[in-house]
């Protein structure tokens, strides 16, 4: 069971899953300059576990066997689960200002407990009590899971079973007696480099001849046949080159994403958790959307706070903090953050029992969530440059500070109020530019689905209908 930092370490290294990246591959992802930062964001969700004062959040009681557990192995059973979920979020962001990455396993399991249950209700089939059996697993080891969704999906116009290349959408190639063998992948896969298992869900609702494509399983990384190709990043080469350029050495810009390819991986049917059932397909995308959806103003809200901390510092450092439209512009990227939080608090505070007894929140709400994050994380990054002031775009490296010549120069003319070093200045201003760059801002914009699918979203569920009545009615418009 991994309960430290050092065992989840231990357990990514004996793990000897296949992972490239700039076409090499890593043979250890807990030491490579560009993975190590993504680990070390991970890693804060077993080590806050560990600390007193956050056992209330970080861990659960488990429903299935009684134990305390950590809670991103967890199934949240009553209202103030979802709501420490999103507290929880905040909380870890303030640690790390960047994506920690395990939420997605965490949304992927909440959201396959309950549909498994409706699928075995109409289907008479047994997948619950697999998944079941799988969670008290998951639980025990303390795994990250990836949340595997998002297929590549090729050309948009087509449904899976018309696309040239059947694997754009991950597929069923052959059912075995002893289980299936699936091919295809899995794209923009938050935190797949450094989870342990992949949990792979269909893409999308899906209608009959679709059938192969509607499975949802538990893959281990190293699974043979199981390849990893881990993205690149904006600013991500001054990982490897200093550690003050990079602006959040510790824990990177965002979370790091990977295409998870599947060529021919066998899985056991112990492990199969939808196999065909192309009824349950949308239900369970909604879910794990609507789960998903329900973090943003959790984690973003949380790495906001973070980022008026450090405009507030960088505009000491520069004597401009005493101006009153900074103080007015501070005031408002932390009404653009506790905005997006209240969405996430109230989706949860609104949430209700499904079936299988799991609890889930409003989806309305946590679609409404999300929307807000795609805008606010935009406006808070703007109001960020313009407190910040130009120099985080034209900022000379740490290497020309550290120069035996021309760092003098650095020093003398990058200062800022006396009594502050320039080391200091030049620190906070790197990480407001990390946290405002294009990889974390696009992130925001297209992660737990982009703007439109919350658009499609508030038509599917925005009970226009009845809004319309309400208006007619009040109009005096009769039928
Ligand atoms: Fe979790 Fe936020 Fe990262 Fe999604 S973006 S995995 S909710 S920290
Ligand atoms: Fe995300």
């Amino acid at each position: 069971m991994i309960r430290t930092k050092e065992d989840y370490l231990k357990s990514l290294r004996d793990l000897g899953h296949l992972v490239y990246f700039k076409g090499e591959p890593v043979p250890d992802v807990t030491v490579h300059p560009s993975l190590a930062p993504h680990i070390n964001a991970a890693a804060k969700t077993y080590e806050l576990a560990l600390m007193p004062e956050h056992e209330d959040l970080l861990t659960a009681t488990s429903h299935l066997t009684g134990k305390r557990v950590n809670r991103f192995t967890h199934i949240h059973q009553n209202v103030d689960d979802l709501i420490k979920k999103v507290q929880m979020l905040r909380l870890i962001a303030h640690e790390t200002a960047s994506c920690f990455q395990r939420c997605v396993g965490f949304d992927g399991l909440n959201a396959t407990y309950m549909t498994t249950y409706d699928i075995d209700q109409k289907h008479g089939t047994d997948y619950h009590k697999r998944f079941t059996e799988y969670m008290k697993y998951i639980q025990e080891e303390n795994f990250i899971l990836v949340g595997g969704m998002t297929d590549p999906k090729g050309d948009r116009s087509k449904s899976p079973s018309k696309q040239a290349d059947p694997d754009l959408f991950t597929r069923v190639v052959e059912r075995r007696e002893d289980g299936v063998v699936i091919s295809g992948a899995k794209a923009h896969q938050t935190g797949a480099v450094n989870s342990h298992e992949i949990l792979v869900m269909p893409t999308m609702a899906l209608r009959e001849g679709d059938e192969d494509y509607a499975i949802t399983c538990a893959v281990p990384l190293n699974a043979k046949g199981v390849i990893l190709i881990f993205g690149r990043q904006t600013n991500d080469e001054r990982k490897a080159e200093s550690q003050m350029d990079a602006g959040n050495p510790d824990f990177g810009m965002v979370g790091g994403e990977a295409l998870v390819v599947f060529d021919n991986v066998f899985v056991p049917w112990d492990r199969v958790f939808m196999c065909g059932e192309v009824d349950f397909c949308g239900s369970l995308v909604e879910r794990f959307a609507t789960l998903h959806r329900q973090n943003y103003g959790g984690c973003k809200g949380g790495v906001s706070d973070v980022l008026v901390g450090a405009c507030a510092l960088a505009c000491e450092y520069q004597g401009t903090m005493k101006a009153s439209h900074i103080k007015d512009k501070l005031a408002e990227m932390m009404h653009l953050a506790e905005t997006i939080y209240t969405g996430s608090v109230a989706c949860s505070a609104m949430g209700y029992e499904t079936d299988s007894g799991a609890y889930y929140p409003d989806p309305v709400l946590a679609n409404c969530t999300k929307l807000n994050v795609s805008r606010n994380i935009y406006k808070i990054a703007q109001l960020a440059h313009d407190v910040a002031g130009g120099i985080i775009a034209t900022l000379p490296a740490e290497s020309d500070l550290r120069h035996p010549e021309i760092g003098k120069y650095i020093e003398k003319y990058m200062a800022g109020v006396e009594g502050v070093s320039t080391e200091a200045r030049m620190k906070i201003l790197r990480l407001i530019e990390n946290m405002t760059g294009g990889t974390a801002l696009v992130e925001s914009m297209h992660g737990a689905g982009s703007p439109q699918a919350q658009k499609v979203m508030y038509q599917r569920l925005g009970k226009i209908d009845m809004k319309v009545k309400w208006a007619k009615k009040l109009a005096g418009i009769e039928d």
